[in-house]
């Protein structure tokens, strides 16, 4: 509207103008050699603006001419990347709707369209991988790392696969390639020390994992296997003694450090060390360590009434003092203990067993004796198996506690378990559904 109103104005003062220039009159003259052309001034001007109108026209036309082809370029690419655009995306919804063959039709289409871009690389892998063609998927894979833009990608799929593979050397040198070319990655870092797990590297997968993300028992059994490992011993006991802090009541850390402080000359400390331990959560072989320098059958139910003397009540401190007292022929002791154990319902086979014993002791070989042998053996036939340590994973029994369960190959499962921990298992399951 604005524009039309201005061109008006423009025109009226043109038309204005030539009227005024009419009236005035007056002539051009243009003089060349001997010839000589006039014009009246209005003509010539008229003259003029034409002639300028027609020049812009030839030369729109010709730019317009000149620029032809490269619009149809432009035209035909801007198809091209519509039709791969879509194509892309027939070939995501192939992908996610688990039909590889479709997913490797449309993405070659794709590749025709686009090139090999990024994005047709990394689906072309996962369409391979998908279809159960690795090779054809790691080659794209390759292609990808090759390339600035995509090298993270690549990589990240090269060291999927070796994984896969469990080709550890290959793993490793990949994941050190991502980490150069995407360093912090959170992505790479859990990779890393995934991969130092299947490595049995416990010194890197425990620097690897981040403090907030293990809970404090796994972070202690990493930091002691880790210790295991290490050959220096000053490392190897501030290991064992990080391994104590994040979980006091882990009792082969607490059994490493204790031995450590005895072999120092720190006796003391190392009783110390087993008491804490044995406060936050009893286990025999810390009774077994605490005991064990003691001979005399007196001294050592002073020594487990030294032991349990913080956490009087817990079963394991009953069964330890019910044990010394009746070893050391301290019988009524022995049976206040174990009856009183066997009667709050948490004992398990070894309390049983210690009841035949000490009816053997007390009754003898009599007919008594014997219905009192019968009774308990009974008793300790229905009760639960005594605690062990066992792996979570493949349910194999192991003497002692280690970082890996060599049955099933699994790190960081095999755990202490018993009717006890089996109970709060089941009433931790319970208060979470
Ligand atoms: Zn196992």
């Amino acid at each position: 509207m604005l524009r039309a109103i201005w061109l008006l104005i423009l025109l009226a003062v043109g038309v204005w103008a030539a009227l005024f220039l009419r009236q005035m009159g007056g002539t051009v003259e243009i003089s060349v050699g001997s010839t000589f052309i006039g014009i009246p001034v209005w003509l010539g001007l008229l003259v003029l603006v034409v002639g300028f109108v027609v020049l812009h026209g030839i030369l729109s036309a010709w730019k317009s001419i000149r620029g032809w082809p490269a619009r149809l370029r432009a035209r035909r690419a801007e198809r091209h990347r519509r039709d791969g655009d879509a194509a892309v995306t027939r070939a995501l919804v192939a992908l996610a709707a688990g039909t590889p063959d479709q997913a490797r039709l449309e993405i070659r289409r794709a590749r025709g369209l686009l090139g090999d871009t990024p994005h047709t690389l990394l689906l072309t892998a996962e369409a391979e991988r998908m279809a159960g063609r690795n090779d054809a998927a790691n080659e794209a894979f390759r292609a990808l790392a090759a390339r600035d833009d995509g090298k993270f990608l690549g990589l990240r799929g090269l060291l999927r696969d070796a994984m896969q593979r469990e080709d550890w050397p290959a793993a490793q040198r990949l994941a050190r390639e991502a980490e150069a070319a995407q360093p912090g990655a959170a992505w790479v870092k859990e990779e890393r020390a995934a991969l130092a797990l299947r490595t049995r590297d416990w010194r890197e997968a425990l620097a690897l994992s981040p403090p907030g993300q293990l809970s404090g028992h796994r972070r202690a059994a990493l930091a002691l296997s880790a210790a295991l490992q290490e050959p220096e011993p000053a490392k190897a006991a501030a290991l064992e003694k990080e391994a104590l802090s994040a979980d006091p009541g882990f009792a082969p850390a607490a059994l490493a450090v204790a031995r450590r402080q005895t072999a120092e000359g720190s006796p003391r400390r190392a009783k110390t060390t087993l008491q804490t331990a044995w406060t936050v959560a009893p286990h025999p072989d810390l009774a077994a360590a605490y005991l064990g320098e003691e001979a005399d059958a007196l001294a050592r139910v002073k020594a487990a009434e030294a032991l349990t003397h913080d956490n009087r009540a817990h079963p394991e401190s009953r069964l330890v003092l019910g044990r010394t007292a009746l070893a050391a022929g301290l019988t009524g002791r022995a049976r206040a203990e174990l009856e009183g154990l066997v009667s709050s319902g948490t004992a398990d086979r070894r309390a049983y067993l210690a009841m035949v014993d000490m009816d053997a002791v007390e009754l003898g070989d009599s007919a008594v004796g014997r219905a009192a042998e019968a009774k308990w053996l009974r008793a300790a036939a229905a009760a639960p198996p005594e605690p062990r340590w066992q792996c979570l994973s493949c349910g194999t029994g192991h003497s002692a506690w280690e970082p890996l369960c060599e049955a099933c190959g699994t790190p960081g499962r095999i755990e202490w378990t018993g009717a006890a921990s089996a109970k709060a298992e089941k009433g931790a399951v319970t208060a979470a559904g």
